[in-house]
């Protein structure tokens, strides 16, 4: 290269590197500046003498993951020094130690997970679950920003596969494609997701790539004159009432055609069109859901909606934070089409991720709000289904970025939670290796089952058929798998107890001729101070309880007559649920129930107005059903000797959630009425609502927050006299969530 040449070369990388500043969103410090400069300074130096296989100088690669580390996901200066200097530690003279030194500890730790990151070698062609590699690289990232700033690092190395070697395309493509794609999508940073997947179709499958995107483009214009016919009424409905608005209307992603058509058999023809017009309103965060489903009620008043596609995920956003409301209309010729209505703010976040939500809630993009954030990424990356998991309590603790990995002695990895003993693992692997187990061996040496597990220990477990689950192993397991398993154990073995102790309680009441029944048994534990039954024969089957005192008690007849102390007695007591928002009472009537403690119950959920009773649960004291529970009957007939009377006695501004069912004629608009009403007539507030349609005749549910029966009459009334609706009624069954 001749003088003038390097001279040129100089000039383009200093145009380039302001152009980083430019897009770059700083704070007005000089601090900051100083210190992008610095690692600019810093890598230009490093990389020197390294070309790219392109053959341009090395420092364009770092300078361009800097531009969409900022740009595109909207972080700020730590990230952009970070993706500056990303390169230096694994390639250059650099040490970890320098930077240190010449950078603030932050930076250096983010290096310091970049460059390991670096090492960990994903082979999609072997087994091993690729969500456990994603979670494992984010462990290895103390800071979310290493994974932010990886993911920019691959975009950018994908946008410049072109030149490297065919069978590199290949692996880097579909390493991208396993790994770094759906990280980014559950990162919600939807552009570059889809930007990675177009990009790795063009190498794994380069003429399927071109031949979409050359078909794509040659209908680009009927597609665009379609949109415009499409959203005309629509702007200028929206004109004359003054919303401020941005529409698009923009084609799937070349990917996402290519997938639909492979995975359903079609051809390009069928799908080319899909499409969703996008609205974007310019309205702040107080007015935004209104706006939203004001403009919802304006399009619908246009096209008629598909009801069966309506998703509010503006009530109930997703778990990586995507707000938007969702509804798919059909247009004049027929053809449905998506609308997707949001705010600025909840585009931005679809489209870079929370690092954007948190740079509208603070205005600051590198601020100690980070923390937050990774705590919500760190939340949903935990488990897609929770549902799926019946210890949701236990459960919840185990959160994504306390997780260590550990091996078996065959090489297979297992997810802990940090502080995971060996008695988890042991769990982890079956629970009968854990109700069994003695000892492990962790890299081979013998620890005890408290042992506490560190990331890349191989665990091996000893057992013996002798051994079974013990109280205090409670003390140091955290999984929910294991809890549940030792607590279900001790049950087993608590009743085989309680057994026992049912026995000797049966021979002694005889013998002092008090009938074996439900009220005697009620103030035994009572006068005990025990929670139940099972609790009291458990006592007893363990030798803990001195039955002595039971022929000291009041008697009449074969009755026990026993009050606490703590309250005055009379024949009845009232009880209050007190909420933030004020107080219910429920009157129990008939027999003494001082001390006993009542729950409403699930399964039927009463509130306030319901006809209720009381039943006594054998282990959680009195629930209180409503008289129209689906398990009434069953409780009734067999447990009549357990029914007690209760009714409310007074009901404030305490809100009870119900469900609505509601069944009708599907017409224009009928949705829109219905939500119109709940929300903003009777200021109901809304938790969910859901609708399905079939052959003209739609149904829907609702969930919503009611103080009493009259308040929840008086909606179902108003409800009844939308026109069209056929049927509203309360939902019986237990199926709230
Ligand atoms: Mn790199």
């Amino acid at each position: 290269m001749t003088g003038a040449e390097l001279e040129k070369e100089k000039k383009e990388i200093l145009n380039y590197y302001r152009s980083l500043l430019r897009v770059a969103r700083l704070s007005k410090s000089k601090e900051d500046r100083a210190d992008i400069r610095k690692a600019f300074n810093v890598a230009l130096d490093a990389h020197i003498n390294m070309r790219r296989k392109s053959g341009e100088p090395y420092i364009y690669h770092p300078l361009a993951v800097a531009k969409i580390a900022t740009e595109e996901i909207g972080l700020g200066t730590t990230a952009i020094v970070c993706a500056l200097l990303h390169d230096t530690v694994e390639d250059t003279e650099i040490t970890l130690e320098d930077i240190t030194r010449l950078f603030n500890p932050k930076v250096s730790k983010i290096i310091d997970g970049l460059t390991k990151i670096s090492g960990v070698y994903f082979d999609p062609s072997k087994s091993i679950q690729a969500e456990n590699f994603r979670k494992m690289l984010l462990t290895l990232s103390d800071d979310v920003r290493v994974i932010l700033i990886k993911l920019a690092d691959r975009l950018h190395n994908m946008r410049t596969l072109g030149s490297m070697r065919r069978d590199k395309q290949l692996k880097i493509a579909s390493e991208t494609l396993y790994l770094y794609a759906p990280l980014a999508h559950r990162l919600g940073l939807y552009n570059i997701k889809t930007e990675l997947e177009d990009l790795c179709l063009k190498y794994t499958h380069p003429e399927e790539y071109e031949l979409i995107s050359t078909k794509l483009k040659k209908t680009q214009a009927v597609r665009t004159r379609f949109i415009s016919r499409f959203i005309h009424p629509i702007k200028t409905e929206l004109a004359k009432q003054n919303f401020k608005l941005n529409i698009k209307g923009r084609p799937k992603s070349i990917y996402s055609i290519w997938n639909k058509m492979e995975t359903k058999g079609v051809p390009f023809e069928e799908v080319y069109d899909i499409f969703a017009i996008r609205i974007i309103l310019d309205s702040g965060s107080e007015n935004e859901k209104a706006d939203s489903w004001k403009v919802y009620s304006i399009v619908t008043d246009f096209y008629r909606p598909n009801p069966d596609r309506l998703r509010d995920w503006i009530s109930i956003p997703k778990a990586n934070g995507y707000e938007s409301l969702h509804t798919t209309v059909m247009s004049p010729s027929g053809k449905w089409v998506e609308v997707q209505i949001r705010s600025n703010r909840m585009n931005e976040i679809a489209e870079k991720g929370f690092a954007a939500h948190w740079r509208y809630k603070t205005n600051q993009s590198d601020a100690g709000n980070l923390d937050l954030w990774i705590e919500r990424i760190s939340e949903m990356l935990e488990n897609p289904n929770p549902d799926a998991l019946d210890f949701m309590d236990d459960f919840k603790m185990n959160l994504f970025s306390d997780e260590i990995f550990v091996f078996t002695p065959k090489g297979e990895l297992k997810t802990l939670p940090t502080n995971a003993t060996s008695l988890d693992f042991a769990y982890e692997i079956h629970s009968q290796v854990g109700s069994n187990c003695i000892g492990a061996k962790v890299n081979y040496k013998l620890v005890p089952l408290s042992h506490q597990l560190k990331s890349g220990d191989q665990v091996e477990i000893i057992t013996s058929k002798k051994q079974k689950p013990k109280e205090d192993w409670l003390k140091f397991v955290l999984t929910g798998k294991a809890k549940s398993s030792i607590k279900s154990a001790l049950k087993e073995d608590k009743k085989k107890v309680a057994s026992l102790g049912k026995g000797i309680l049966e021979r002694k009441l005889s013998s002092l001729n008090f009938h074996v029944n439900q009220h005697n048994l009620m103030k035994l534990f009572t006068f005990y101070k025990l929670k139940s039954e099972l609790d009291l024969m458990y006592n007893i089957g363990l030798k803990k309880i001195d039955l002595s005192q039971i022929k000291k008690l009041k008697r009449e007849g074969p009755n026990i007559i026993y009050h606490p102390r703590k309250k005055p007695t009379k024949g009845k007591e009232k009880k209050e649920i007190t909420t933030s928002s004020g107080k219910v009472g429920l009157q129990i009537l008939g027999g003494d129930f001082h001390g006993v403690d009542y729950k409403l119950s699930s399964c039927c959920n009463p509130i306030p107005g319901d006809d209720v009773f009381g039943f006594i649960t054998k282990h959680e004291g009195l629930k209180i059903h409503r008289t129209k529970c689906p398990n009434a009957i069953e409780m009734m007939s067999n447990f009549a000797y357990r029914i007690v009377q209760a009714k409310w006695t007074n009901s404030e501004s305490i809100a009870f959630l119900v469900g609505i069912h509601f069944k009708g004629i599907d017409r224009l608009g009928i949705i829109n009425n219905i939500t119109k009403i709940i929300s903003a007539e009777l200021n109901v507030n809304m938790r969910s609502i859901s609708f399905d349609t079939d052959d003209g005749i739609f149904e829907g549910k609702i969930m919503a927050f009611v103080n009493d029966t009259s308040h929840l009459d008086s909606l179902v009334k108003k409800l009844k006299k939308v026109d069209g609706v056929l049927a509203v009624s309360r939902i019986d069954t237990s199926s709230l969530p």
